[in-house]
Parts: structure tokens; C-alpha cells; sequence
């Protein structure tokens, strides 16, 4: 009997019913990787020595959105081979992205601006936040439109291939070597096989054996058919998107937060998620959030709704407040989700994806160039919008276990609605940047000072929740970011 058959026919009744049998296995399958990620032997010595001929110039692990890579570098002339545990470019993912974060595709020469502008589904007026027994704040050019996620997907493999670079599908990663020259990678198939190349791209996303994420958002839900569409609350409005919004407070010890984006043919693509540390997830985290679901959906939009395309994950991250990796060996580096470049406030790894994916492909076909693959000169290739780097002490709040005994459960409704009501008052421009992770230091200072106004005790409830350490962090990289903008004269 499977894992999947053997969990308990009374056990997630609802979701039970609304999965079909593949996606229900498929959801375990999730499952059980995040927690028990397979082993992948790693040694930092005995793979080419300097000077070998190594097979590729480029190995990439995982042919999730990291494809990008595969495809410019192999335009770039570059040996690429990729390889997936899976079929390469297939994604079970909804993404959503403000139509001038797509720039990128284009600027790189993958994609022209024809295609960038019909990648784009559907693009509604506006978003909102909106927390329970709080306000609701509306928001332009974030998150606002709708793309077409398996069209991407199956270009940038066609593409990746007609570039010339090597597809193997269904080849796991089951380890690595690095020499002075290269790395060896061992890939257990039928036959077993082992390819060399010059450089390693991780791109396993949250499977990937150097993941250390010390946060993560387990994520269910779905495009679902026949919800009302009418200007009230619970209804969907097809122009408006619905970027964070709470129906109740604290419940089971977590804030859930549902998120809804407007989908062609009439459709809602819905989300339940909360924010919490990988160490805290308890026994079958996504069955169990779908459950809830399907359970409280009511509570956030009426209908009689069908969930067409269920769409799931764990989406991780890094508080920055703990050592995160960049390129754990020489010749070895994290790109995507397995980087978590994202930020930690808002989990857009799509979004950062295609922000971050062209500059640091050009660094690495220039480092490739001149062979400097060292660990520190990969770790360089990208230098990651200020104030990422004190995001986290916010996220950190809403996990669950962190300083929430006795706490109210309209608490963190309550510090959300001050922050996101500070945001509003300082402007579209400044409230659109925070989401999309690009506000610059003076603003962030300004959302700060706003925020402490509404609310005195937020930096004493901030620290409350944080170790020693982690405040000495995060002190640190305040001043760090106040000493860059003093220095460079940026925002
Ligand atoms: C439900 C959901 C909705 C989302 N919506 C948005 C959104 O609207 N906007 C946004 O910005 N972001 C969104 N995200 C986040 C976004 O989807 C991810 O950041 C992005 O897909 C990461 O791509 P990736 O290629 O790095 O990782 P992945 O897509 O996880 O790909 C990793 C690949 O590695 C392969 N792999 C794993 N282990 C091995 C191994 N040992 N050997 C070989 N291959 C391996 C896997 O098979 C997979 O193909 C969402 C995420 C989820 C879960």
C-alpha cells in the first residue's frame, strides 16, 4: 500500500472527496519530500581535477522556473545539460506579477514583447489588503495579472532545447563531487550515469539538499468555478484582486490569510496559507490546510464553488536573520526557490525570479568566461534589494508558537492593519514598491516611524518575539542599510 492509500479514509474527508486520487498522491508525495528531503551525496573533493574537459559548461539541477537559466546561457553559447526528478517545464503553478516586473523576459532576448504581452492571461484594475476587524487598502500595479504559467513553462524547454542544451527528464540528483576543475554529478537512472560539468546550478527549489530555510508558507488551493460575483465582501469582483485578506484572528495558533486573484472565463484563483518555521509543521501540513480550505472557504467568498485546478506547495524562504546560502561549495550555485532570494514577507519567488534571473546570468556567463567559480565570487553574482534584509523580524511575528501564548488572536490582525495603514498613507508608489519587494531605505524608514505612531508597541512586540542573536542581526543590517544609502546617496 502507498503512503498516499494508507492515510486514513475518515482522515481529510472534504479533501479527500475534492482531490482526484493522482493529485492527492502527488500532494503527499510534496509532503513527504519537504520533510524528509531524499539524500543527496555531497563531497567537496574528488570530482575533476583543474584543467579536466568537463562534459558541460553548465549542469542544472531541477527544470522547475530555473529553465530560464538553462535557456539564456545556452543562447549564450554555453554547454547547458538540465536534468529533473521529473518531466522538465512542468509546473503545477498560478502565477500572478505586475505587468513591468515581465520586462525582464523580454530584455533578455527569450521572450519578444508580443509574447511578454500575451503571457498576460488577464490583468485586472486593482488589489486590495484587507485584515479582519481592520481596513481595507487598495493597491495599483501589484500582483495584477494573470500569467499564462504552462505556456512559459513549455517554451523555456523548447527553447532551452533548440538553444542546444540536454534534456533529461526523470533523473534525480543523487549526488555531487567537486574538484578543482569541475563537478561530477551522479545520476541514478536504469543504467546509472555520471556527467561532469564546470559549474552546478541548484534549481531543486525547496527539495534542494542545501535548503536550510528557517521559514515557510504551506500554500493549497486552486482556480475554483462558481463563487458570486457581486461588490460585496464575500463575492468576487473580476477587477479586483484580493492580495492578502484575513476572514477571522488567530485559530488553531496560526493567522491563516487567503488570497484571491481574478482568472479568465469568470474564475477565482483562491489560496489559504500561513506564515511558520519548517521545524513547527506538524503530520500532513497541506492535507490538513486543504481541509481547513474547503472547510472555512465560506468564510471568505460565497458560492457554490468548484476547485478546477488545485494548485499547491510549500513556498519557502529566509528571514534573513540566520545564515542563509548563496553558493555552498566552489563551482556550486542556488538559484530560485532553493536560493530563496523572495522576500520573506511576501513569498513572490515567481516575481523575484524574473527580477533577479537576467543580471545574474550575465554574471555567471562572465565568471564561466574567466573561470572564477570560487564560492565567493559566485555568492557575489547578486546583491538583493535593502530592506529584504529586515523583513523578516515582521513575518517572524506571525508564526505561530513564537511568543503566542496568551497572546490575543486579533493580535496579528491588528499589527498588520497599522502596518499596511502607514503604508497606505505614504502613497500608491511607496505601498506598491513594499509589496513587490523594491522600497527603498528612506521609505522603509518612513513606514517604520508611521507605523510606530499608530502603534507604540510594535518594536517591543518585534523584539519580544526574537532571540539575542536575531536582534543583533537585524539591528545590524538596519544600520547596514542606512550606512549603503548614506554611502551610494539611493533611497
Ligand atoms: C500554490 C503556489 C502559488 C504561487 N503563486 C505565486 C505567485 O502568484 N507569484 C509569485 O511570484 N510566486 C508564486 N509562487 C512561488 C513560485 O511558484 C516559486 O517561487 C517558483 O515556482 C520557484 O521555481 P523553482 O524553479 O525555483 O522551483 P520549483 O518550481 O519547486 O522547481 C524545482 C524543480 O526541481 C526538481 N527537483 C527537486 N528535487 C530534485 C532532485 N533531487 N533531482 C532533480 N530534480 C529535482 C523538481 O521536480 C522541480 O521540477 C507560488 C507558489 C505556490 C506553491
Amino acid at each position: 500500500m502507498s503512503k498516499a492509500e494508507a492515510i486514513a479514509s475518515s482522515d481529510f474527508p472534504k479533501t479527500r472527496a475534492a482531490l482526484s486520487s493522482e493529485t492527492w498522491a502527488h500532494v503527499v508525495a510534496l509532503e513527504e519530500g519537504f520533510a524528509h528531503k531524499g539524500h543527496v551525496e555531497i563531497a567537496a573533493h574528488g570530482g575533476p581535477d583543474r584543467g579536466a574537459r568537463c562534459d558541460y559548461d553548465v549542469a542544472l539541477a531541477g527544470g522547475g522556473l530555473s529553465l530560464l537559466y538553462a535557456a539564456w546561457l545556452a543562447r549564450a553559447g554555453l554547454k547547458v545539460v538540465v536534468f529533473d526528478r521529473g518531466k522538465i517545464g512542468c509546473g503545477h503553478r498560478e502565477w500572478n506579477i505586475s505587468r513591468r516586473e515581465l520586462q525582464p523576459l523580454a530584455e533578455s532576448g527569450l521572450f519578444s514583447a508580443a509574447e511578454v504581452a500575451a503571457l498576460v492571461l488577464k490583468e485586472y484594475r486593482s488589489g486590495i489588503i484587507r485584515w479582519h476587524g481592520g481596513g481595507t487598502y487598495p493597491v495599483r500595479h501589484v500582483l495584477d495579472c494573470v500569467v499564462n504559467a504552462e505556456w512559459l513553462l513549455d517554451q523555456l524547454r523548447a527553447r532551452a532545447e533548440a538553444a542546444g542544451a540536454t534534456l533529461l527528464d526523470h533523473h534525480a540528483l543523487a549526488g555531487y563531487r567537486v574538484g578543482a576543475g569541475g563537478v561530477e554529478v551522479r545520476l541514478p537512472s536504469e543504467r546509472g550515469r555520471t556527467l561532469t560539468a564546470r559549474l552546478l546550478v541548484d534549481g531543486m527549489g525547496a527539495s534542494s539538499p542545501h535548503a536550510a530555510f528557517d521559514l515557510c508558507c504551506p500554500t493549497v488551493g486552486g482556480v475554483l468555478g462558481g463563487l458570486d460575483e457581486g461588490p460585496g465582501v464575500r463575492e468576487v469582483d473580476p477587477e479586483i484582486g484580493e492580495i492578502l485578506v484575513t476572514t477571522e484572528g488567530i485559530e488553531e495558533e496560526r493567522q491563516h490569510i487567503w488570497e484571491g486573484f481574478p482568472a479568465p472565463g469568470g474564475r477565482f484563483t483562491t489560496y489559504l496559507f500561513y506564515y511558520t518555521e519548517p521545524a513547527q509543521l506538524g503530520p500532513h501540513p497541506l492535507l490538513a490546510l486543504y481541509e481547513r480550505f474547503f472547510a472555512t472557504r465560506p468564510r471568505y467568498k460565497s458560492g457554490d464553488a468548484r476547485l478546477e485546478k488545485p494548485t499547491y506547495g510549500f513556498i519557502p524562504a529566509y528571514s534573513r536573520l540566520r545564515p542563509m546560502p548563496s553558493a555552498p561549495r566552489d563551482r556550486v550555485i542556488l538559484v530560485g526557490d532553493a536560493a530563496g532570494r523572495h522576500s520573506p514577507l511576501t513569498f513572490c519567488g515567481f516575481g523575484s525570479m524574473i527580477r533577479s534571473f537576467l543580471p545574474v546570468a550575465e554574471a555567471l556567463r562572465e565568471r564561466l568566461a574567466r573561470d572564477t567559480l570560487d564560492a565567493r565570487a559566485l555568492s557575489s553574482v547578486w546583491s538583493e534589494p535593502p530592506a529584504l534584509s529586515v523583513m523578516g523580524g515582521l513575518t517572524l511575528m506571525m508564526v505561530e508558537g513564537r511568543g503566542r501564548k496568551g497572546r490575543d488572536p486579533a493580535d496579528v490582525n491588528r499589527l498588520l492593519d497599522a502596518a499596511f495603514a502607514s503604508l497606505a498613507e505614504l502613497g500608491d508608489e511607496t505601498y506598491a514598491s513594499f509589496v513587490r519587494d523594491e522600497i527603498g531605505f528612506r521609505d522603509f524608514i518612513a513606514f517604520m516611524r508611521k507605523t510606530a505612531a499608530r502603534r507604540p508597541t510594535i518594536y517591543d512586540d518585534v523584539f519580544a518575539q526574537l532571540s539575542a542573536a536575531e536582534i543583533a542581526r537585524w539591528t545590524l543590517r538596519l544600520a547596514k542599510l542606512g550606512f549603503t544609502k548614506w554611502s551610494t546617496g539611493s533611497r
